[in-house]
Parts: structure tokens; sequence; C-alpha cells
């Protein structure tokens, strides 16, 4: 502008961080006493003023060295007195002035000024000045975000470079010292260079700050997020009900293993496992595998085992106490505590019972576990066809288990119980591996110290357990297990033992567990035997047991609605407790029949009758079979009626005869299908009876191999077959000749009731069988 030339005299008005550069309009609100004077004057005056900054914000009452000697004349173009006395006024900067000499000081400031000509000597060079300042205002603004991109343009529209300086200086953030530099250079070029020196610092400290900015702004990003995730987690574990976390499950495992038997390596091996599990999120799956695994190596029993009581005479009360009879397995139990006694680790074989279902094998074994006072546990090896079954999936399956012996183990809590590995007969193989040798290794003494699970990795020591084993018969085992067991067999039980079983063991014991006392149930004999004969039929006592179980329940209802005091059995009684009778007793024939012959056999189950039935009738020489029949029967069939053709001619049967008519065998009897021949000669006298139409005798039940020739041969399970004829009400038995060692082992009480015909010779089959005693042979 530069207008006014020379000096004048005004009142000065002292500005407190505030600088007011010409050309610029802007409002003050004025407090002070001497200042408000100082603008009272300029009204009085022609409104004309000094505005000059003080150095320090802080002083109230500057001295005339405190203000800067470079100040703006303004105009007042407005005053407002405001309520708290303090008066607003809208100036407007005029021209660059410097105080020449102070006149007045007291009241308030009234000066002398020059005021200051600006000078723009070379004008191209300002030119260029001018536009590097823009951009760099261009940059500054876009960095520190503090101007608006509006001021740009309307900075850029001024023309002079003086007050284009001036107003670019007014919009920065500067310190008072910089911006009275801008005021006091009258020199445009300089001052537009002192601008752009200011503008470059500006600009660095503006990028310094905002590289610091983001820097810390990452940081915080990352802290933020991190607080966040956290805060998240514990949110869903207090959702879970995991409200501990996992802190608190860590130390817990610790303190576990601290406390666990296992030996080093395996505490070593455990303790990187909860170290791992630590560091892994308490939800992942991983974590939840690694937790099983720790879980199930702390559950195992590494050393903790039981005393053992090797005392014979409290062993033999106890398996009294538990069972009836028995005396073989009874025996064959107390030698091996005898020897166990003697030598702490037996190394001979394993006990394997054998034996029909519900004899008391399983009872049997839990029996010595409790004389010895181990600890028993059972697994069922039927169906396993999985070697994984027995020594567990690798770790790294999803949901991989040990193996059942491990876990057998696990439940037994001890090193040393009794295992009961039951139905080994059962066990099956396929291309899934071999579970046979996998169990081979566990009942070998020599290797099973180093057991290996798939699951736990690390070898387990089996030597301490007593392995005993179950099966209903041999001829499934697979061969090198059958060589590693010493079998003890227990067959099925006679009526009278079955008799002395349910009045000494099970009626008793089902009293007790349905808490009916002595007094409130009396059975009679009778009554037991009824239930025996007619309610059950099976060479254990398993149905026994349920009828004597269902026998307390019905008790307990009459005993319970008040109806009785006392409940009494007697076999009349007996059918409105349990109903009808499941069975006929004796299953005999009550006639002598012809083409029908008593059998009898031998089955997994025990043994059993199977009536052979036979009829002849017109046609063509034909030869039926039908029923249950296995393989080995049918032949047995073949040979059998092939013997009778061979001899047909001595028992009067016309060979013409043979050719016009079939023979049609059948065995009716079946739900458990029998095979092998030992039904030879009873199906070569059914043949014989339908074709000379003698009867059989009724009473009368055989079992034999039969020749070409007519000769019998021996066949195995003859004690239970006998057991079974007693059952079924036979009085008569016609056996081979070579069998006859066998009959020692039939109880007395069975023996003492029968009739026993051993025979060598199909002849000798129909001399006791059929009715006539003896067929008429044609010489
Ligand atoms: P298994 O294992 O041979 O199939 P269990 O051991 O399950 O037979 O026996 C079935 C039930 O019969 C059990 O309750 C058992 O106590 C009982 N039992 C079997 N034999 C006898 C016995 N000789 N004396 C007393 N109870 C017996």
């Amino acid at each position: 502008m530069g207008e006014h030339t020379g000096t004048r005299e005004l009142p000065l008005l002292p500005l407190r961080g505030l600088l007011v550069y010409p050309s610029m309009v802007l409002h003050l609100d004025v407090g002070r006493e001497k200042s408000v004077k100082a603008l009272e004057r300029a009204m009085v005056d022609d409104n004309y003023i000094l505005l000059s900054t003080q150095e320090e914000v802080q002083v109230e009452e500057p001295d005339v060295e405190q203000i800067y000697p470079v100040g703006t004349v303004a105009r007042v173009k407005q005053m407002l007195k405001l309520p708290n006395g303090t008066i607003r006024v809208l100036v407007e900067g005029i021209q660059r002035a410097r105080i020449e000499e102070f006149l007045q000081k007291d009241e308030y400031f009234y000066v002398s000024i020059t005021y200051l000509q600006e000078t723009s000597e070379n004008q191209n060079e300002i030119e260029a000045l001018v536009r590097t300042v823009l951009q760099h205002f261009e940059q500054y603004i876009k960095i520190s975000k503090k101007v608006s991109p509006e001021t740009l343009s309307s900075v850029s529209d001024i023309e002079e470079p003086g007050r284009m300086a001036d107003v670019i200086a007014s919009h920065l953030p500067l310190k008072m010292k910089d911006k009275q530099d801008v005021l006091e250079e009258t020199d445009i070029y300089k001052r537009l260079e002192i601008l752009l020196t200011i503008l470059n610092n500006e600009r660095e400290v503006l990028e310094l700050e905002r590289r610091i900015g983001q820097r810390v702004k990452k940081q915080m990003e990352k802290t933020q997020k991190e607080y966040y995730l956290r805060e998240q987690m514990k949110a869903i574990q207090k959702e879970l009900g995991d409200r501990e976390g996992r802190g608190g499950e860590i130390e817990e495992l610790r303190a576990q293993l601290n406390e666990s038997d296992a030996p080093e390596r395996i505490k070593t091996k455990l303790e990187k496992e909860i170290d791992r599990l630590e560091k892994m999120p308490a939800t992942s799956a991983e974590s939840s595998v690694v937790r099983t695994y720790i879980d199930t190596l702390l559950s195992l029993p590494w050393s903790v085992n039981t005393e053992d009581n090797l005392d014979i005479a409290h062993a033999e009360a106890i398996l009294d106490e538990d069972h009836y009879g028995l005396e073989k397995p009874k025996e064959r139990m107390l030698e091996y505590l005898a020897v166990k006694k003697l030598v702490s680790q037996i190394q001979g074989p394993i006990l394997c019972l054998v034996g029909p279902p519900g004899v008391g094998k399983t009872s049997l074994a839990k029996s010595i576990a409790r004389a010895m006072e181990r600890q028993f546990v059972r697994i069922s090896l039927g169906g396993v066809r999985d070697e994984a079954e027995i020594r567990g999936h690798r770790r790294t399956y999803v949901g991989a288990m040990p193996g059942r012996i491990i876990q057998g183990m696990r439940s037994a809590k001890t090193v040393n119980p009794v295992f009961l590995l039951d139905e080994i007969d059962k066990l099956a193989s396929d291309f899934r591996g071999d579970p046979a040798s996998a169990l081979l290794e566990v009942l070998d003494p020599n290797q099973n110290d180093k057991f290996s699970d798939h699951y736990v990795e690390e070898t387990y020591d089996l030597t301490n357990v007593i392995f005993i084993t179950t099966a209903n018969t041999l001829h499934t085992i697979p061969r090198p297990l059958l060589d590693r067991m010493e079998t003890i067999e227990i067959s099925g039980y006679t009526e009278v033992e079955k008799l002395k079983i349910m009045q000494g063991y099970l009626l008793p014991k089902n009293m007790e567990t349905h808490g009916i006392s002595k007094d409130k149930l009396k059975v009679s004999e009778e009554a037991m035997m009824k239930i025996v004969r007619q309610y059950t039929r099976e060479a254990g006592v398993r149905n026994l047991n349920r009828e004597a179980a269902n026998l307390c329940r019905k008790a307990a209802k009459i005993l319970v609605s008040g109806e009785k005091k006392r409940v009494v059995v007697t076999p009349k009684t007996l059918e409105n407790l349990l109903g009808k009778p499941r069975f006929r007793y004796g299953l005999a024939e009550v006639e002598d029949q012809i083409g029908s012959v008593t059998g009898l056999a031998w089955t997994q189950v025990g043994g059993d009758t199977l009536s052979v039935e036979v009829s002849v009738y017109p046609g063509k020489g034909n030869f039926t079979l039908t029923g249950q029949l296995g393989d080995v029967m049918k032949e047995s069939a073949q040979a059998a009626f092939s013997y009778i053709r061979s001899r047909a001619t001595e028992w009067k049967i016309d060979q013409e005869f043979l050719e016009k008519h079939d023979i049609h065998i059948h065995a009716p009897e079946g739900a458990i299908p029998k095979d092998g021949p030992s039904a030879g000669i009873t199906m070569a006298t059914a043949i014989l009876s339908a074709l000379t139409n003698i009867a059989v005798r009724k009473e009368v039940g055989m079992t034999g191999e039969i020749t070409l020739r007519g000769r019998v041969l021996p066949i195995g399970g003859l004690k239970e077959k006998v057991l079974s004829a007693h059952r079924a009400g036979l009085t008569t038995i016609i056996f081979p000749k070579d069998n006859e060692k066998d009959l020692e082992d039939i109880p007395d009480s069975v023996r003492d009731e029968m009739t026993f015909h051993a025979v060598e010779h199909m002849d000798e089959v129909i001399k006791y069988a059929f009715v006539t005693g003896k067929t008429e042979k044609k010489k």
C-alpha cells in the first residue's frame, strides 16, 4: 500500500500474542485499562491507532522496551462494549510504522511514528520467488491440514507480493518473533525469502511430525488390535465357562505332573507338552488334542500298585464264597497263587477259562482279583478286528485314542490289576492288521515290559498285570495265542449243581440287591428245581440268574403293595409269579417213535439235544436233507445212508424199494446251528427205523461218528452232551467205546441216574436203540 509517508502521533495499543499485518481485518477484544484509554483516544481523534505486539504474552503492563518498535497502523472500524466491561473492536491494518518516541506512557501510550515504505527492486526475481513461495505454501497446506485449501486460492489471487507474504505469514502458526521479523522486513524480496525459509522449516517439521505420528499410530494400532483381540478372547472364554482361563489350567497340569508317579522320561516329555499347550490358544482344536494327550498320560498308572494278598486259605475262602463247585478251576487258581508266593514274577502261561456262557468264567476271574486284593478290569475282545483297537491310533488322527489295553490300565489305576480279556475266541482279523499278534505282545512276559501303544508313544510296562482270558471254544483261537495259554475248561452245570447255585448264590444275592430280607421270601427246593428244569435250558446259569431276579422283583411288588407279609414259592405258586413254563421238561418223546431219534450235539454254548427225523415216501431213490445242518453233518448223513444201503439185505430192505422211494432227513431243532460228524449214528438209526418201521426207544440219546462200514468213532464233548441229555430227560446214552474214559468227568449225581452203552459198531447201536431190542438179521 504504502500511501502514507512521514511521521505522525498516535495512541498505541500493545497486542498480546497477536500480530496484525497491514490489510488484515480482524476483531480484537480489549480489556486492559491502558488499552481501553488508548482506544478512546483514537476514537476522539481520527480512529487511527498503532497496533504493536509486546514481546512477552504474560506481561500485564508492558514497559516501553517490551514492545516491538515496529507495528501496524490500523483503523478502528467498529467498537462494541461487551457486558463484562471489555470492548470488542473491528480493526483494519493500514501500514507498517516504526515507533520513534513514546510521548506518553502513564495513562495510555501515545507515540510518534514514522510510516515505513516497502521496497521492491528486482521485480523478476520477486516474481520467481513468489511462485516458489506459493508452491511451498501449497505443499505445506497439504501436509499440515491446518489451513483450508481455499486459502491457497485466495492467497494466489493477491497481486502484491508484499501483501501476499503478509497473508501467508498470518496463516502460519509461527512464533511471535518470526511473525515480527516478517513485519519488520520492508524489502519485499527479503520478506519473501524469510517466508520461504520459514515455510521450508515448517514443512520439514511437519514431515517429521507426520512420520512420527504414523509410527506412533502404527504402534498404537497394533497394541490396540491386540488389546481388542485379547479382550474378545477373554469374553469368549467367559462365555464358555472357562473362567479361570488358561493360566489356572496350566498350573493345575503342572501340579498334577509334580505329583505323578510317571518315570522321569515321561515327565520330561509331559513338561514339553504342557509348555506347548501353554503357547496355544485355549480354544484351538490342536490344543484340545494336546490336552487330551497330557490327561491320558497323567491318568495312567506308572508305578502305583496294590499289595498282594497271597494267603492261600483266605483265597480259597473267597473263591468258595463266590462260587459253587468249579473244583478244578479253583484248584488251578490256588496253585497259581502258591507259585506266585514263591517267585515274584510268574513266567508261566496265561490262564484261559473255556466254557459256555454263564458258567462263571468272568465272575471267577473277578473273585481271583478279590482274593488277591488286586484291582479288576475287563475288556471284551469280541469283534475286535483292528490292530488299532489293541494298540491305539497315532496321535495325529483326529479323535485318536489309546488302545483297549491302555484304556484298561487307565481304569485300573494301578500297574498290577487282574486283567480279563474276555472272548478271546471272538477275535477277528482283516486288512487293518492282525489284533492277535498285538495281543501276543501283550501276553508275552518277555515282551510286555515294553508294550507300545501308538497313541501313548512311550513304552508301557505290563509285567505286573495278571492276564486271564476267557473263551467259549478253543477252535477259533489263533494258534500262536493258544500256545501261550493254559486252558481250564468249565463245562456246564448239572441240574443239581444249578439247584445248589440257585439256592446258595443266585437267590440270596438277588434278594439282597432287591432289598428283600431272608424271612420275607421262601422258595421251596421243588420250586427251584422247577425253575431250573422248566424255565431255563442252558449250560450255564445266566438265565437262571435272570429268573432269580425276576422272582425277586415279583416278590418285592407283592411285599410293597402289602398284599402279603411273606412270599412263599412252591411249584404250584411259581406259575403265578414267573408265568407259564418256557420249556417242556424232558424233550424225550412221550412215546417210542419210528424214524425219529434223539442225538446229542455239542455247540459253543454247551451240549444240546438234537432230534433227527426221517421220512420215506414214493419217489426215485433221492436223498434230501433239510434243517440246520452244516456241511460236515451232510456228509455224515451221506455216509450213514451209504452204510445202510450196503447192508440193506441184512435189514430185509428191498433194493427195488430203495430205488422207488425218496428219503428225507430233517433236523428240526435249530436255534443254534450244529455241525460235526457226531450225529452219524443218530442219522443211521433214524433212516433204518424209517425203512424198517421199527420204533426207537424214547429214552435213548446217542452220539458217535459212523464209517462206511458201520464202525462207531469217538467224539468230543461227551460231558456236555450227557448233561444236556440229562436236562432233556433222557436216561439211556449210547456213545463210542473210545470215549469211555470221559465218563469220569460226569458228576456222580448224573451218572447214577443214567444207563450208558459204550459201542464200537452200528449193530450195537441198533441193539440198544430199537424197541425190539434186536432186529432180526437175515442170515
Ligand atoms: P461267563 O463269564 O462264563 O459267561 P459269568 O461269570 O458272567 O459267566 O456268570 C454269570 C452269573 O452266574 C454270574 O452272576 C455268576 O456269579 C453266576 N455264577 C456262575 N457260576 C457260578 C457258580 N459256580 N457259583 C455261583 N454263581 C455262579
